[in-house]
């Protein structure tokens, strides 16, 4: 048994079976034995592999599409570039380094990152210390928005809790993870329905309410209107919501039981872009897509990008990146081009965002 799934154990029989949101968080964020505190968990000798792993091309394009954000907002002398959950810090590098063909953009930047984990935080200080812009770390969201500000989350909302609720014949009922009479973690319900849940589904039916994404895109959301700016949420996940449950493990690149290794795989769920969107309507931003990760990519230059670096290349390298850069786009339901979404906040006062002019939010969609 591991070192979290004991303590989980202990805290269950004191407390009671615990709500997914609680699970979620401590196999994830335990100071000691969560999944992201103790180990980099990326790469291919680890358990799975993000964009700014596979191809260096992802970053660029993101930052020039930042750079061209200042352009819009009226280039501004102070301007953070703020990332949330930067993993090994590489998209931050890629982006820093493509900025270099704005001097003023990079002048004006100012670098915050959002990360908990210890050990992520000094793989992402020796990653960018070769990048000659100053950056800051922060726990939370709270003290890292202050002006005007470009967000960037890749693979960050998945990582955050969410509360499941299953329905029944008295009603919704929280899915709890509590133990078995040998001691084992499994999955329950709880004992009286949720009265505030005013859905109607088939029994069986699985509800998520992921309260602490929304909170995060709430927070951007209000702060882009009020401040200027923009943000671009990548993840895995649906344009459209939809009932289901979606929690999913992960280790060493292949799927695994949620409450098997608790702590030891990596914990996700697949974002509701649809309720994403309306979260940040309703904190007064514009909204931009979901595109696909595929669309956007595309029209930010991907494949003009690729050619140019290309000339520079051996042929190995040409190779690599060719791959690199097909798999960002691939197409398919689990592929990343179409699996992997991309919601883009901003202050209203902004023109139609680089990327997006297919894909702004219809208008009829705002009542949401
Ligand atoms: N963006 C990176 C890493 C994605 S993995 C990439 O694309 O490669 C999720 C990242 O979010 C990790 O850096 C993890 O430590 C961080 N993280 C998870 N939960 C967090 C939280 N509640 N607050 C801040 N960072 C968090």
């Amino acid at each position: 048994m591991s070192a979290l799934a004991a303590e989980l154990a202990a805290l269950i029989r004191e407390e009671g079976p615990i709500p997914v949101s609680r699970y979620m968080a401590l196999c994830l964020g335990h100071p000691r034995h969560g999944y992201y505190m103790k180990q980099d968990p990326f790469g291919a000798g680890g358990d799975f592999v993000t964009a700014p792993e596979i191809s260096q091309v992802f970053g660029e394009l993101l930052g020039l599409w930042a750079a061209t954000l200042w352009r819009m907002m009226g280039e501004p002398a102070a301007l953070r570039l703020v990332e949330l959950g930067p993993g090994r810090g590489t998209l931050m590098q890629d982006m820093l380094r493509a900025a270099k063909v704005l001097p003023g953009f990079r002048a004006a930047l100012s670098v915050h990152l959002v990360e908990t984990s210890p050990v992520l935080r000094e793989r992402q200080r020796a990653t960018l210390a070769a990048s000659s812009v100053a950056a800051r770390w922060h726990d939370e969201l709270e003290t890292v928005l202050d002006g005007p500000a470009i967000v960037i989350a890749n693979e960050f909302l998945d990582a955050l809790p969410l509360d499941q609720f299953v329905r029944t014949r008295e009603g919704w009922r929280e899915r709890l993870v509590g133990l078995d009479a040998e001691g084992a973690l499994v999955f329950g319900l709880a004992a009286e329905p949720d009265r505030d849940i005013g859905l109607v589904a088939p029994e069986g039916t699985v509800l998520e309410q992921p309260a602490a994404a929304l909170a995060v895109v709430t927070q951007i959301g209000r702060h882009l209107a009020a401040q200027g700016g923009a943000g671009l949420f990548l993840d895995y996940g649906s344009s459209r919501s939809g009932f289901g449950d979606t929690l999913q493990a992960m280790r060493r690149h292949g799927f695994a039981d949620p409450l098997a290794e608790p702590g030891d795989a990596d914990l996700t769920v697949h974002v509701d872009f649809e309720r994403m969107a309306g979260a940040a309507l309703a904190a007064g931003a514009a909204v931009s897509g979901p595109a696909t990760q595929r669309d956007l990519l595309l029209a930010l230059g991907l494949e003009q990008r690729v050619a140019a670096l290309a000339q520079r290349a051996t042929p190995e390298q040409r190779r690599a990146l060719a791959a690199g850069a097909e798999r960002l786009v691939a197409t398919g339901p689990t592929a990343m081009g179409e699996l992997f979404k991309v919601l883009a906040l901003a202050d209203p006062r902004l023109p139609a965002l680089p990327g997006f002019d297919l894909h702004r939010l219809p208008e009829q969609r705002r009542a949401f």
